[in-house]
């Protein structure tokens, strides 16, 4: 049997919400705040490489309900996890906090250490954002956190865009330096600043935003999502290695950002990186490793030109060929994909989807495949029905639409 795995309707999600807050406070939290997971429609890997990326918000949301206290006292509960936690946010530093409670606890030091008068507050989770399936569930706990502090102590930071983009920063720091986990700035951007019925166009070299009109529905297509449930066990070193050679790149090509190399100039860049196997080089595995890893950030960048100018010109029906595109990249160059992975992508293209990825930072997570509306079934029982033959667990799938930021 296919498993769906559907939104929560705003209201249900609050109440959930304040529901378990009662329970574990004894007390009705003082408001309720919710912000979105995201897909990714393409452009993997380019956010902290100051590239483009092209992601949106899913209607599947966090939701926590809070109340402000006046101490430096913080209490945690999620309905994703056991117990209540406790934390004081004066001693909150790199290192200090175990386990979930440190993406909380970090964006509220995060803002402290921007200069904001932020306090300790009880809070309660709840979410139907599939947990570490590469839709972020970490930037929506991060940003619904961040809109809560925002509005319980008086910021007004979520009331602009300007704002809403240090809120993004915030949440950064809260995810690299407190929870330890060294991504880039995608997915909090298009939590706080997603729109409904839009992708997100971001240029990760200054915040820049566009809003560009994603709606599929009235195209008569669909965005399948599926979570393959693979475990990416080894995402966190994987992606701190990826990272690492983006910046070597960079820097032997003297470049701040990998941005910098343009299409014209790839050919180029990719020589001399590839002369680095010479005699004054450091081995030739590490330059031809060099070689792909710039390879697939340039051309990413490039594909996400390529797949805005296609909505732009409202020829959405066009764009799987970049999503193909993108996954072999990601595949081959970039070396993040996965048998799991693979497998849902070139089951769900033979299935009839126009085109088909990874999205997400890859080694387990999740595919997306864009598919005509009536197709959404079928592609979909025949992606559980490879799983089943190969011998893997049962994937589960989702239906996404682009709808509203963090509130
Ligand atoms: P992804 O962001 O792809 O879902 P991550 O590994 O980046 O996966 O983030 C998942 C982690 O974020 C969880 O292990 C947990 O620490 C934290 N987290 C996310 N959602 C919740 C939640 N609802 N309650 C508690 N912790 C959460
Ligand atoms: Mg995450």
């Amino acid at each position: 049997m296919t498993t769906w795995v559907s939104a929560w309707q705003r209201e249900q999600g609050g109440e959930r919400a304040r529901v378990l807050f009662a329970r574990h406070f004894d007390a009705e939290p003082t408001g309720v705040w919710s912000a979105p997971g995201r897909v990714n429609l393409i452009g993997e890997h380019t956010d902290y490489n100051g590239g483009l990326a092209l992601p949106f918000a899913l209607p599947h949301r966090t939701y926590v309900a809070v109340t402000p206290v006046d101490s430096d006292r913080i209490r945690l509960v999620s309905a994703q996890e056991q117990g209540v936690r406790e934390v004081d946010l004066s001693t909150v530093g790199p290192g200090t906090v175990e386990g979930w409670p440190s993406y909380v606890a970090g964006v509220a030091w995060a803002l402290r250490q921007a200069g904001h008068d932020v306090r300790g507050f009880d809070i309660a989770v709840d979410s139907c954002v599939p947990y570490g399936s590469g839709l972020s569930s970490s930037a929506a706990l991060e940003c619904a956190v961040a809109v809560a502090l925002d509005g319980l102590f008086g910021l007004g930071l979520a009331d602009t865009d300007t704002g809403r983009t240090a809120l993004t920063g915030i949440c950064v720091r809260a995810e690299n330096e407190i929870a330890g986990a060294n991504t880039g700035g995608m997915d909090q951007a298009v939590s706080l600043r997603g729109q409904a019925g839009h992708a997100l166009e971001l240029d990760c070299r200054d915040d820049s935003v566009r809003q560009v009109p994603f709606d599929l529905t009235a195209h008569g297509l669909a965005l399948l999502v599926i979570d393959t449930k693979a475990e990416h066990s080894h995402a966190g070193g994987e992606y701190a290695q990826r990272r690492a050679e983006c910046e070597r790149a960079a820097e032997f090509l003297g470049v701040d950002t990998l941005r910098e190399v343009t299409p014209d100039g790839l050919g180029e860049a990719l020589a001399s990186l590839a002369r680095l196997s010479g005699p004054e080089g450091d081995g030739s595995a590490a330059a031809e490793v060099l070689v792909r890893r710039v390879r697939h950030v340039v051309t990413e960048i490039g594909r996400v030109q390529e797949f805005v100018a296609l909505l732009d010109q409202d020829r959405v029906h066009e764009v799987g060929a970049a999503m193909d595109a993108s996954h072999a990249s990601l595949r081959d160059d970039y070396q993040v994909s996965c048998r799991e992975l693979d497998l849902a992508v070139d089951t769900a293209r033979g299935a009839g989807a126009l085109g088909a990825r990874m999205t997400g930072g890859g080694f387990g997570g999740s595919a997306i495949a864009l598919v005509e509306a009536g197709f959404v079934e079928s592609v979909a029982d025949a992606v559980a029905e490879a799983f089943t033959v190969a011998g893997l667990g049962a994937p589960a799938f989702l239906v996404a639409t682009a709808e509203g930021p963090a509130a």
